[in-house]
């Protein structure tokens, strides 16, 4: 087998140094980068050996490359296995499928558009109930009833950047036998592990921070236990929305740069804040890292960072409109946490079929713009957004 023990055995390294132990695998040829198995299946050497399998019978069950990178994730994010999903939807899905019909969710208000989605449409559809509260004010002890199984929220989230208490709510989830699910594609682990603080499963969207580049979409299901990995591997048998190799490949090969990527976002992201609310334009910023923000305190004590994504209301629709029109070096698109700065629309993007009166409980206006900030050099972002803000002022 490749480098599990190996990688296991370097728990102690600071995380920097573990992305980068993953590269070697121990391949036969000691190659650097991890190999590609681009192959469907793994063929047995005679009918008695059969059942001495080498690991791998099937890429739907199992694949090298793709393994490599669930052993990795695993160990960043502290849990006891990982499994790599086609996007980061599929991994959701995956985990909510593990439960049945009759069973209740509380989650946040505030999720990832497509989350909600998912659990409004087919989740809502095969029977499950929620109840969406804001984990960050609400207690949710209060909204538990006899079928409750999970909760399930992001900190912080998106895009309202909320943040939650993972410890607090984790002990409410513990005494009343429910699960936690987080979602931590905003922070990835190498600024927060959720699981260290109570979570029993961690989802990603890899096409965000921990690919990097825009260029593959990727999802995980980090479990804390091995009895709910098991769980989520034989969701992946049963419906076949694994990770192919060479995304998995991709997305080791973007692991290499996180810790790197995360702090120049981070770095950039605090500069843009710091501008934002100079602004007279800006009637509110919504960054994490921000002394005054609401949950700075709670940040600085789950996390090792506050990420490189912030959120600002300017002083009217129009206003929000010249800046889409007039970014040049930020992009106005989708998705978040490549290297390339992206401003995002969230009431026509990624939130627009969510319920309006969720988008106005929530403050989702269309005054509200979202920034996932990238590694650019940070004069130059500045640059731009004084150029963007001036040509939005005239049209105003
Ligand atoms: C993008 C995103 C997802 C969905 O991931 P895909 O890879 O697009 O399927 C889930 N959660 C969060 C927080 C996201 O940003």
């Amino acid at each position: 087998m490749h480098g599990r023990k190996d990688i296991m055995d370097k728990k102690k390294l600071h995380i920097e140094s573990q992305l980068q132990i993953h590269a070697g695998g121990d391949d036969q040829y000691q190659s650097i980068s991890y190999p590609i198995y681009q192959t469907a299946t793994f063929a047995h050497r005679g009918f008695k050996e059969q059942t001495e399998s080498t690991g791998y019978d099937y890429t739907r069950v199992a694949n090298p490359t793709t393994r490599q990178l669930e052993l990795e994730m695993a160990l960043l994010e502290g849990g006891a296995d990982a499994a790599a999903f086609a996007s980061g939807m599929a991994a959701v899905t995956a985990v909510m499928e593990t439960f049945k019909p009759g069973d209740h969710f509380v989650v946040d208000n505030d999720l990832y558009g497509g989350s909600t989605r998912l659990f409004q449409t087919i989740n809502t559809k095969n029977g499950y109930e929620f109840t969406g509260i804001d984990f960050s004010t609400d207690d949710p002890e209060q909204y538990i009833r006899p079928n409750t199984k999970a909760f399930y929220l992001e900190t912080p989230t998106n895009p309202m950047m909320h943040v939650t208490d993972l410890e607090k709510v984790s002990r409410i989830a513990k005494a009343h036998s429910i699960l936690l699910i987080v979602d931590n594609t905003f922070l990835s682990p190498y600024y927060q592990q959720p699981i260290k603080w109570g979570a029993d499963y961690v989802i990603h969207s890899a096409t965000k921070y921990i690919g990097g580049h825009n260029d593959t979409l990727g999802g995980f299901v980090v479990s804390a236990t091995q009895e709910l990995g098991t769980k989520i591997r034989d969701m992946i048998k049963i419906t076949g929305n694994e990770l192919a190799p060479i995304d998995s490949w991709l997305i080791i090969r973007g692991l290499m740069t996180l810790a790197v990527r995360m702090d120049r976002s981070q770095e950039n992201a605090f500069r843009l804040a710091e501008w934002l609310q100079k602004n007279p334009h800006v009637t509110k910023v919504l960054y994490p890292g921000l002394p005054d923000s609401k949950g700075y305190e709670i940040m600085k004590k789950q996390a090792t960072g506050f990420g490189g994504m912030l959120t600002f209301e300017v002083d009217s629709a129009g206003f929000a409109h010249s800046i889409l029109d007039h970014v040049e070096l930020v992009r106005f698109a989708e998705s978040l946490g490549g290297t390339e700065s992206l401003i995002t629309y969230p009431i026509t993007q990624t939130h627009s079929e969510v319920p309006k009166e969720l988008l106005d409980k929530n403050g989702i206006t269309d005054r509200v713009l979202r920034l996932s900030v990238g590694i650019e050099n940070g004069d130059d972002l500045i640059e731009e957004f004084e150029r963007v803000f001036a040509a939005a002022e005239k049209e105003n």
